[in-house]
């Protein structure tokens, strides 16, 4: 079915779920997501009949809580591995945004069915982040070298030194594979072209490989940001909306020089991410996954904060990806 008008794809970055310096309660998370959910529906109100939002999140802070848990609670309830932990904190996030963007909506008289998908995405078992110790992602508690050495005795953890002169300077270290399809993408289409605000790859989807022909979870993180970038894809989205803490993307970020970014082409991007100006596992893996969507036929990308969602997508601010 070729689609009508204009779709977004907002990705959502993690401050807004849980502020860095809080603990996480439901209370504190409940209060983030309604805070989000008004800036989306300000952007649900701005759209044409045909047009379509889908949205998708992460889950870091979440997903490294409640593997703890497991962990913690052991002796008496058998710990579930990363990829069903994946699916909880999908399950709890989506339920937060459901809540809260229907209570909004109720109370401005908006009527747009939502709805958020529990959602896998296939992944490679030859990515080069399943071969030896080249795992990337750190995830749960920083940990002592003593504690570090036991997990992987123990547990055949990956673990590295991140922090390297801090009293706890170790982490668990899974992979964080290349995202290639989104497996629940004909269902996430019909929910879309049906005209639902649709919640999916929440997390960057549970990573699932495929044996045998068929699909089973893996451990392992994917990065939300280039799992949106699939998803953007399957939605067939025009505009792909960052939303994440910084107003602007900026070269020789931190530095006395830096420099912030109204508007790049893809061949800029390409080229500044190579002389290294967005770090690794941030601003990174966004302009890849930006890069990502335009050639593959995306109109623009937008890296903004939370709160200047609507003046971006006006063009009045935020960092604009554009093929050239
Ligand atoms: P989120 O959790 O919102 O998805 P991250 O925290 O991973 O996002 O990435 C956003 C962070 O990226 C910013 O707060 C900033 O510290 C960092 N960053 C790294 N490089 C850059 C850059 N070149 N310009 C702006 N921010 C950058
Ligand atoms: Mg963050």
């Amino acid at each position: 079915m070729a689609k009508n008008g204009n779709r977004i794809l907002v990705a959502l970055g993690g401050n807004a779920i849980k502020q860095a310096e809080e603990r996480g309660t439901a209370e504190e998370q409940f209060k983030n997501v309604n805070t989000t959910a008004i800036h989306i529906v300000n952007m649900i109100q701005h759209l044409g009949k045909d047009d379509r939002l889908i949205i998708t999140h992460g889950n870091g802070p979440q997903s490294g809580n409640l593997a703890l848990q497991q962990d913690i609670a052991k002796e008496q309830i058998p710990p579930q591995p990363l990829d069903v932990v994946g699916a909880m904190t999908q399950g709890q996030i989506g339920y937060m945004f459901q809540n809260c963007l229907q209570n909004i909506m109720t109370a401005k008289g908006v009527k747009v069915p939502v709805i958020s998908v529990v959602n896998q995405v296939l992944v490679d078992r030859n990515d080069p982040e399943f071969v030896g110790e080249n795992a990337s992602k750190p995830v749960g508690n920083f940990l002592t070298e003593e504690e570090a050495m036991r997990l992987k005795a123990e547990k055949g953890w990956i673990v590295k030194k991140v922090k390297p002169n801090a009293p706890k300077p170790w982490r668990r270290t899974v992979p964080s594979p290349d995202p290639i399809a989104n497996v629940e993408a004909e269902a996430i289409k019909i929910l879309v072209n049906a005209g639902a605000v649709v919640v999916a790859s929440g997390g960057g989807g549970i990573p699932v490989v495929k044996e045998n022909g068929k699909l089973v979870g893996v451990e392992a993180v994917i990065d939300k940001d280039l799992a949106g970038e699939r998803l953007a894809e399957v939605v067939e989205a025009d505009t792909f909306l960052i939303l994440t803490d910084v107003e602007k993307a900026k070269l020789n970020y931190g530095k006395p020089n830096e420099k912030a970014l109204d508007r790049m082409t893809v061949a800029e991007a390409k080229r500044y991410l190579a002389e290294g100006h967005f770090l690794p596992g941030s601003m990174g893996p966004k302009v890849k996954a930006c890069i990502r969507f335009l050639e593959w036929g995306g109109k623009e990308a937008i890296i903004t904060s939370l709160d200047k969602a609507v003046d971006a997508l006006e063009g009045k601010t935020g960092t604009h990806i554009v093929k050239g």
